[in-house]
């Protein structure tokens, strides 16, 4: 196949679920395996956790610079979630996907509203439920990088993001993290052959017969 017809926007890719469902792992997996596929950094004010890195897990900012973004209207969506401000800054999105790039968003069903209501057909969205909330506390003491009102904190806020689970397009139990890796990737790789995104398609098949 010719590059003409396989040009296309790049695809918004969504991935929700509470904390501790495994999530950032299959991200992680997802863009390690995927050079087509990069992460929106998302700005948030909440505290650096000691794993993570400025600039590569987050930008990491104050109440008030986030504020002057949200003003400046340098955020794609934006949050407030455990008590701290997340967004979307807009330029790279826009950036990466223009040059065909697809664009993965780890963010909560609130940022997914957004994203959805400002480009709905670009946007591919998957909820990750964990297999019981038993295992999402576990899994929630066992990474033991936030302090036990924390994590009190985010099994509560669970729950109301289990509730929003049916207006993602996909959903996937992470009983097995190699599955739902998988069906993740698989999703991906179907959605990018949708036939009103290979925007050269027509074009290519009308040549052919000539
Ligand atoms: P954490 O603090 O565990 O990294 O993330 C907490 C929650 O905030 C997760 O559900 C994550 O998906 C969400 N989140 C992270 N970045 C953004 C963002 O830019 N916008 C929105 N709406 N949610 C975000």
């Amino acid at each position: 196949m010719s590059q003409t017809v396989m040009d296309r926007r790049g695809l918004m890719l969504v991935l929700s679920s509470p904390s501790g469902a495994g999530k950032s792992t299959i991200c992680r997996h997802l863009l390690d395996s995927d050079r087509n596929l990069q992460l929106s950094v998302s700005a948030t004010t909440r505290e650096k956790r000691p794993s993570e890195i400025d600039g590569v897990h987050y930008h990491f900012t104050s109440e008030r610079n986030f504020h002057a973004m949200r003003e400046r209207g340098d955020l794609l969506e934006w949050a407030e979630v455990h008590s701290n401000f997340y967004g979307t800054p807009r330029d790279p999105v826009e950036e990466a996907l223009s040059k065909g790039q697809d664009v993965l968003f780890d963010i909560d069903w609130q940022g997914t509203v957004q994203i959805r209501k400002a480009a709905r057909k670009d946007v591919v969205s998957i909820f990750i439920l964990p297999p019981s909330m038993e295992e999402l506390k576990n899994r929630l003491v066992r990474r033991a990088e936030d302090k036990d009102d924390v994590i009190q904190r985010r099994l509560e806020n669970a729950k109301v993001e289990i509730a929003h689970w049916d207006e993602y397009d996909y959903v996937i139990v992470n009983d097995d993290l190699e599955r739902a890796f998988k069906a993740v990737a698989s999703i991906l790789e179907a959605e990018r052959h949708k036939r009103d995104r290979v925007v050269g398609a027509r074009g290519f098949v009308d040549e052919m017969l000539k």
